[in-house]
């Protein structure tokens, strides 16, 4: 799946100390190939990538990330942006009763997001009304009644000889005897977009005036969901999408165009069979689900928080210098502990991530009270010089700081060990990047 292959990606790129020309362009194959399998409309995925470059290219690369976070939050940010930025409410503002047309194909779950939608609503303190238009099935009205039931919430009573433009004047007239402000019209699905559906539904929307027009599309299809978003936005008018079966192993490449192609925001994602499995879209979070980030991008940012760049890029200098002590070491591990959960953010900060030995150490909070210990315990001169650490020395430091030997042993081993691994990775120089190569 997208998150998948995106993760491969960033993992790859997250092992590598400097950012080139090169493994940014095989990044960027690589995400278009993941967006591509995954689905996604390729002029959507095109210049998307295309996108990205262009943020990449020529961007500082931020001491407290190392280049692949970096390009993982540009990536990231895009994600967020194709997707339309930031959450996107109902708009229900207007003189009540307000009705809320839920369209699209047969089997996408409209009745079953009329259900959610009611239960929302009803948590919103409003009180809806359900209307089923779709009187071509008479199982269709009954699974609406059954839901109202559930919800004790009022449903108007279609007959299966009505018409559906009926149905619709007298559901308004309905639902202010019942002092509902809003009404959840259930309309009929087809099996394929037709001609006759489309004008059925833009008479029931001459008659309702809906505040919102929510197409309803089955994630699970893909690109035909964005197909068909597209075909009932041209004819009608969608206000919002609701991306229903999230939950399921949808490859998520409609989520990611619906919006590019369509313009048409989505508003709420289907994630469960169950009444109360409806989300209001995020596409920040949306977008680090599909990166496989979770909290990640929490962290990233924390780190900013936490470093000032003045202070990386003096960490920086040491190591290339080969001038970072064990003072500076005993500096960071008190960096991270003021950011929380140790496993994940090792990766995340500046020369860290390469600091394979200190994981092996196993650090938890309580690991580095003690390696703080042991630090401090050193005189100034053992701090700056570690080479003089002889035996009786080490005796002595242990005693001190309430440890054993091989904890001193074991503490110098990873301290040298992420000295090695950050000349090896600063033994290029200052990481540049290459001119751009004409095509
Ligand atoms: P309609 O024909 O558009 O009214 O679709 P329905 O509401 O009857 O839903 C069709 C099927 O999809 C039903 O079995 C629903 O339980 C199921 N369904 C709807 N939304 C979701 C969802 O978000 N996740 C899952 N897993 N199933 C859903
Ligand atoms: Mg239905």
């Amino acid at each position: 799946n997208l998150s998948g292959k995106l993760q491969k990606v960033f993992k790859h790129l997250r092992g590598q100390g400097k950012l080139t020309e090169e493994n940014i362009q095989e990044a960027l194959r690589e995400v278009r190939l993941a967006l591509l399998e995954a689905d996604v409309h390729y002029k959507v995925a095109r210049d998307f990538v295309k996108g990205i470059a262009e943020r990449a290219v020529g961007r500082e690369v931020m001491q407290s990330l190392t280049p692949g976070q970096q390009v993982i939050k540009i990536v990231n940010d895009a994600l967020t942006d194709l997707m339309g930025g930031s959450a996107e409410p109902l708009r229900l503002a207007g003189k009540p009763p307000l009705a809320v047309m839920l369209v699209g194909l047969q089997g996408s779950g409209k009745t079953t997001t009329a259900g959610k939608l009611a239960l929302r609503l009803s948590r919103d303190k409003r009180r809806p009304c359900l209307v089923p238009v779709d009187v071509y099935r008479p199982a269709a009205i009954d699974q609406l009644k059954t839901l109202a039931g559930q919800l004790g919430l009022p449903v108007y009573p279609s007959k299966t000889d009505q018409r559906p433009e009926d149905i619709a004047r007298e559901a308004l007239a309905f639902a202010s005897r019942e002092g509902c402000d809003t009404l959840l019209v259930d309309t009929a699905g087809r099996l394929h977009v037709d001609d006759e559906l489309m004008a059925e539904l833009e008479r029931l929307k001459k008659i309702l005036s809906p505040a919102e027009i929510l197409l309803v599309a089955d994630a699970m299809t893909g690109q035909d969901a964005v197909q068909v978003a597209s075909s009932f936005n041209e004819r009608l008018g969608v206000s919002g999408v609701v991306l229903t079966k999230l939950d399921g192993d949808a490859r998520g490449g409609a989520a990611l165009s619906i919006r590019a192609v369509t313009g048409c925001p989505i508003k709420f994602v289907g994630v469960g069979e169950k009444l109360d499995a409806l989300e209001v879209f995020h596409p920040d979070r949306m977008s680090s689900r599909i990166l496989g980030m979770g909290d990640v991008l929490t962290i990233v940012e924390k780190a900013q928080e936490a470093f000032d760049e003045r202070q990386a890029a003096e960490m920086a200098r040491k190591f290339k210098e080969d001038t970072f002590s064990l003072e500076d070491f005993r500096d960071q591990l008190r960096q991270i502990k003021k950011l929380g959960s140790l496993e994940q953010i090792l990766e995340m900060l500046p020369g860290m991530g390469a600091m394979k030995e200190l994981k092996k150490m196993q650090v938890d909070e309580k690991e580095l009270v003690r390696t703080e210990a042991i630090i401090n315990s050193m005189t100034r001169q053992e701090r700056l010089n570690a080479e003089i650490l002889n035996a009786s020395r080490k005796r002595r430091i242990a005693a001190g700081s309430g440890t054993s030997v091989q904890e001193v042993n074991r503490l110098i081993k990873s301290y040298n060990e992420a000295r090695r691994m950050m000349r090896q990775m600063m033994g290029g120089g200052v990481t540049r990047k290459k001119p751009k190569k004409r095509r």
